[in-house]
Formats: C-alpha cells, structure tokens, sequence
C-alpha cells in the first residue's frame, strides 16, 4: 500500500528524518509515536506529497508521489498538523470546496459530503461558521475533509492534540471507526494514544526510525517479563542452588555488591503472571540468609518508549530513579556520573510531560500567545 524508502529529509544542516524504510499494509490502524520534533509531521507531509523529500522515494500503491503525485495522492486524504480550515466558511462549504477542489462533481460531490457529515458527525454544526465551533467540532471537519474522495489511506497528524478528555474519547472512536475500511497513520506523541487506537507501532526519535512492530509484540516482547532486584546477604553458591529450586524464574544474574562484602545483588527475570516473591523469601529464610532488598520491577510500554527515545545522558534526576533499571548498563559502560546538568534535558523533558497532561504538543509553541479565559 505505502512503502517508505531511504527516506531523508534535511532543512539545511538539521537532519530531520533520516533513512526511514517502512511498509504500510492495508486495513490496518498505524501509529507514528515519537516526542516532540522526533520528524513525524515531515514524515506524514512527504508521504502525503506535500513536501520534497531530500531523498527516497514514497510508493502510494506503486505511484510515485514526486514523480506521480496525481495518481498516488488519490489515494491519500491529509490531515495536517494544522487543519486547513476557512473559519468564514461552514463545515458545508467548505466540504463543497475541498470536494471541489479534489475533483467530485454533482451528486458523486453531494453524497459524498452527506456521507462524511455523517461519519464525523457534523450534521449539527453543518451550517455555523467554522471559527465558532469548538476545537473538538473543528477537528471533525477536517477529519470529514480528508476522507472527501473516499481514500483508501487516511493520515492524522497528532489529530487529538489540543482537544479536552471528551473530545478525544470522541475523536478515538472516530479514528477506530474509519480504520474498519481503511487504512490509517496516525501519529502522536502519546504513548497511550497509540496503545488505545493503532494495530502496529512505528516509534521514531530524531529522525530515526526505533522499534516497528505490533503493538502486541512490542508489548509483549518488551513488557513480558516480570524482573525482581533482590540483595541477600550469603554465599553465591547456596544462593544458586536456592534459586534453581523456585518454579517461574526464567533466568537470573548474580553480582557481588559493590559497597559490602558477602552481599549479592540479583536480577530474577521471571514468568509476568507468577508472583515469586514468597518463594524467594522463604526459600532464603530457610537458608538464614538475609533479604536485605526486594523490588519488583514491570516494564512497561512507557519505560520503552522512553528507553527508545531519551538519550540516556539526557536523564532527568528524578526519571532516572523510574528508568535506572531500564538504563543502568549504558551508565555502568563508559559513565558512573550521568549528566543532570544538561539544560537541553530538562528543557526536552518538561515539555513532554506538559504534553502529557495538557494533551498538547502545538499549543505549547503558542504559550507566549496563549492567553486563558480562566485562571
Ligand atoms: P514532529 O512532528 O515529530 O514534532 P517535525 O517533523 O515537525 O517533528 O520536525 C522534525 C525536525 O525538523 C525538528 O527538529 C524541527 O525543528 C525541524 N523542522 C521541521 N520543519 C522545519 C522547517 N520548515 N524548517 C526547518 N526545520 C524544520
Ligand atoms: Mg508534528
């Protein structure tokens, strides 16, 4: 359906995607993850054939979009990161004219509007000029405006970003329904955006294309494996011997600890729906070791999508405690001392946890605009 070759694109010096290979099947919801400026937007903008590639090549169902772009772009309806609205006009002229435009005529041209009035559920609002409709009512109308046309692939850049909780419940569903028929990429820089909507993960960070899998594998794959920290005070040899005895202990890593003699730290990685921890404790209660540690640790699809994208000498102090498992040998290699000072970090960081929370990405940019009605 789509496949992604080489792909590079540059702004001068600024590599902003870099090499991407990647194969879009057909019916399938995909989910372009990555933080803020991880190259989602020129990825989606090139795909979509509105803008040139420094190199590689996009195939839409075989189409070239540089060298084909009316054929591969029929295929393809776009909804940028900033929708393409005329707030002067209604949600109903406006679809006229991006029909117009996309070349529907006539009754082809009037049923179809019927039809993504319906799907988006705009009927309501069909007659209001579009700049006095709510954020939320807006994004529906560009969502109606990309699948004008009847596109197989529909692309939404971060499509519920800046929208309240309601709004986003609604626009999800919205996104799950279209995925029934056709194929769609979307692209946010919420993880559970992604683990809510898509069927396959692409996650990029600067450029690069990190993980790409279903959602299933990557979760399973990366979260399937319960992992224990446990320090005991004994001798290694026991503790072996102890240790091959507990039932749901896949494997496990045993290193003298660094501050005390006969102490031992232990990395158990054991079965995600066993709970192992009173087997270990009695079977060293019964040997009179003590357990002086025991912590259990999940990895969740958090940790990797932060693995996957931070730099781990770009830690915040206090992500590091969450992530210190995840991230503890690229430390240990080369650098006891990891780099909290980096103002780059915390910047990078403050940002997405107010993404998190505000689900917003763009506005951010605005903030120095931004003037609330409400304080
Ligand atoms: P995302 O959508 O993932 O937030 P973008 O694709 O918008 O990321 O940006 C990727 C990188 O390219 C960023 O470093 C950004 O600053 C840079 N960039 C994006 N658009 C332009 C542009 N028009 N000119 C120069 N640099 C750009
Ligand atoms: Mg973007």
């Amino acid at each position: 359906m789509i496949e992604v070759k080489n792909l590079t694109k540059k702004y001068g010096d600024n590599t902003a995607v870099s090499n991407l290979n990647f194969i879009v099947e057909k019916g399938k919801i995909y989910g372009f993850l990555g933080p803020n400026g991880a190259g989602k937007s020129t990825t989606m903008n090139i795909i979509a054939g509105c803008l040139a590639a420094t190199e590689g090549q996009v195939l839409i169902d075989g189409h070239d979009i540089f060298e084909e772009p009316k054929a591969a772009k029929s295929h393809i309806g776009y909804l940028p990161e900033q929708p393409p609205l005329y707030p002067d006009m209604t949600p109903y002229e406006y679809l006229r004219f991006v029909g117009t435009a996309k070349g529907l005529r006539k009754a082809d041209l009037a049923e179809q509007i019927e039809k993504v009035i319906d799907i988006t559920q705009i009927d309501d609002v069909r007659n209001r000029l579009i700049k006095n409709l709510s954020k939320g009512y807006r994004q529906r109308v560009g969502i109606a405006q990309a699948m004008l046309g009847d596109p197989e692939i529909i692309i939404l850049d971060e499509p519920t970003v800046g929208l309240d909780p309601k709004q986003i419940i609604e626009i999800r569903a919205l996104i799950k329904t279209l995925g029934e028929q056709r194929t769609v990429i979307l692209s946010s820089h919420i993880l559970p955006e992604v683990s809510a909507i898509c069927d396959y993960v692409m996650i990029i960070s600067k450029g690069s294309l990190v993980a790409s899998d279903t959602l299933e594998n990557l979760s399973n794959y990366l979260t399937g494996d319960k992992i224990m920290d446990l320090s005991v005070r004994g001798e290694e040899g026991k503790i072996r011997m102890a240790l091959n005895e507990i039932e749901g202990i896949i494997e496990y890593e045993i290193t003298p600890s660094r501050d005390d003699d006969g102490i031992f730290d232990i990395v158990i990685k054991s079965d995600r729906d066993r709970d192992i921890r009173e087997s270990v404790f009695f079977a060293f209660s019964d040997l009179r070791f003590p357990v002086l540690n025991m912590v259990n640790e999940i990895i969740t699809l958090e940790d990797v999508f932060l693995r996957l994208t931070t730099d781990p000498d770009e830690v915040r102090e206090d992500a590091l405690q969450l992530r210190e498992n995840l991230i503890v040998e690229e430390f240990d290699a080369d650098d006891d001392e990891p780099d909290y000072e980096d103002d780059e970090a915390y910047d990078d960081e403050d940002e997405y946890d107010d993404d998190y929370e505000d689900g917003g990405g763009k506005d951010d940019k605005d903030d120095g605009d931004y003037k609330p009605l409400f304080k």
